[in-house]
């Protein structure tokens, strides 16, 4: 287990490569719209990480995950749960943002999920949960849940329980906070499967 120091050297050794990936498909892109990679944001002690997709427009303008119109969203979604968004950790599976907010390809995730491995060993959280079907399968996939790994509509809210390395690990996949950009209607659901989250948060920051 590092302490918060080391946590945040070794959070600034992933930005740097991340910062000269330019292997990247993404990379190019980047640099030609001025764009930032998107690291991560929140408490590196959280027992709660939350793993989106790929940075969008306004991501990569500033380097912040989640903070156009699915952040709004998102944002809403953690006050109906009593969850403060600094106490959580917020991060994407790609770091880039794909052209034109094209899906991510495999290959793109194939080179950025090693940083999120890696950020996930860093920070330890008790709680993954995945925003959207590219993040699910691939912590699905990662922590061996790979036989439950179905549409998102079939499992969102479910509780997965498995392991890591350092330890117990709950996954629970969720719909990306988009949906509820294009379907308004959809926001009581996804406020539904949030409420799932208020236990875990609660027993590990008792305080709240
Ligand atoms: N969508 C994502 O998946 N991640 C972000 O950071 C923003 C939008």
């Amino acid at each position: 287990m590092l302490v918060n120091s080391e946590k945040h050297q070794e959070m600034k050794k992933i930005k740097d490569e991340i910062l000269n990936l330019v292997s990247s498909p993404l990379y190019a892109y980047r640099v030609s719209e001025n764009n930032f990679p998107v690291i991560g944001e929140g408490s590196h002690e959280a027992k709660i990480m939350f793993v989106g997709e790929a940075p969008g427009k306004n991501e990569a303008k500033t380097g912040k995950p989640f903070c156009g119109a699915s952040g709004k969203i998102l944002d809403q979604l953690l006050v109906s749960a009593n969850i403060k968004r600094e106490e959580v950790y917020v991060t994407n599976v790609v770091k880039d943002r794909p052209p034109g907010n094209r899906d991510p390809e495999p290959v793109e995730i194939d080179l950025y999920g090693p940083f999120l491995d890696k950020q996930i060993d860093i920070i330890q959280p008790k709680v993954i949960a995945t925003l959207g079907r590219f993040s699910m399968a691939y912590i699905m996939k990662k922590f061996a849940l790979e036989q439950d790994l179905t549409v998102i509509s079939k499992i969102h809210g479910k509780i997965y329980k498995t392991s890591a390395s350092y330890g117990e690990l709950v996954v629970i996949p969720l719909f990306h906070p988009a949906v509820a950009v294009y379907d308004r209607s959809k926001l009581e659901d996804m406020k539904k499967d949030f409420s799932i989250l208020k236990n875990f948060y609660n027993e590990t920051n008792p305080q709240n």
